[in-house]
């Protein structure tokens, strides 16, 4: 087996919680026991809520945890030509295609025929009802269209993919762990043609998680229970661009005294908080639950 890359990819919208600390150091833990590599990805295109102030903090709050990366961070924002490039690629071959449908157009096409029962949802909410999905067989005449939401036909897709599986060392979809089998049928009818370009941002959250992780030779993915879910559609992302699959360990997520997520939106649980305060980082360890760090760097 080849060297083992782990990674810590976060938003620089809002300040590292504890969560985010957590995340970071057992992707870091598990990198530097194997004797592996660590690496870092910020995650920004989303151009209207990311701030540099936020990048700046956030390394200094991963330095401050003991956290060290072996390369220089990778930056979604300058990323772009290489997700249009992937979508291009995703246009020509007929897999996606643009969709016009505001939030209300969907909600509305949903509750008509079965009028007072829930709609049906996925990783990333309502499935969508397929308005704007072209018909079997559909061949892009020209060259993708720039500016639009853009779908994956994933039942194009799956008749590509067949069904789909990958290994979790964590917390898979039930709780379970090791080979995750994904029936192709499941995808369509649970999961559907998510977004994988917003207008907006010319990617997605999918799209650009999967590439990078791939072009930084990510082995393992270690993240949060709550994007368990998600997972799938990466998994599809990558075997319709020909990308190696890592392994995929979703971990426990930290919650507050309430029994509450964490948000970013959760300032008092700031990591710059608990510094502030005159924590250490063997006490952001022992909140989480993680062992401690012998030596004086690791207070
Ligand atoms: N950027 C995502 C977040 O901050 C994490 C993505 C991932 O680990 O796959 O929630």
């Amino acid at each position: 087996m080849g060297e083992l890359v782990t990674r810590f990819a976060p938003s620089p919208t809002g300040p590292l919680h504890l969560g985010h600390a957590f995340s970071a150091l057992v992707a870091h833990d598990m990198a530097r026991a194997a004797g592996g590599r660590f690496l870092l990805r910020i995650e920004d295109i989303d151009r209207s809520r990311s701030r540099p102030e936020w990048e700046r903090q956030l390394v200094d709050d991963l330095h401050w945890l003991g956290i060290t990366w072996d390369a220089p961070p990778l930056r979604q924002s300058d990323n772009l030509p290489a997700y249009a490039a992937a979508l291009n690629r995703l246009w020509a071959r007929g897999l996606i295609y643009s969709c016009r449908c505001s939030r209300r157009d969907i909600e509305a096409a949903l509750s008509a025929p079965q009028e007072g029962a829930e709609p049906p949802t996925g990783p990333d909410g309502l499935i969508y009802p397929g308005t704007c999905r072209p018909a079997p067989g559909f061949v892009p005449a020209g060259p993708r269209p720039e500016g639009a939401n853009l779908r994956l036909n994933m039942r194009a897709a799956m008749r590509e993919t067949g069904d789909l599986a990958y290994t979790e060392t964590g917390i898979g979809p039930g709780g379970q762990t090791g080979e995750i089998r994904i029936p192709a049928a499941a995808m369509i009818a649970g999961t559907g043609d998510v977004v994988v370009a917003r207008r907006d941002m010319g990617t997605s959250y999918h799209l650009s998680v999967v590439f990078d992780d791939a072009a930084q030779g990510v082995t393992h993915v270690m993240r949060g229970a709550d994007l368990t879910e998600a997972t799938r559609i990466h998994v599809a992302l990558q075997r319709l661009l020909d990308l190696p699959a890592p392994v995929y360990h979703h971990h426990r997520l930290i919650r507050d005294e309430a029994g509450k997520r964490l948000a970013k939106r959760d300032d008092a649980l700031a990591l710059a908080r608990y510094r502030a305060e005159g924590a250490t980082p063997n006490d952001i360890r022992r909140m989480v639950g993680l062992a401690q760090v012998p030596g004086p760097k690791a207070g």
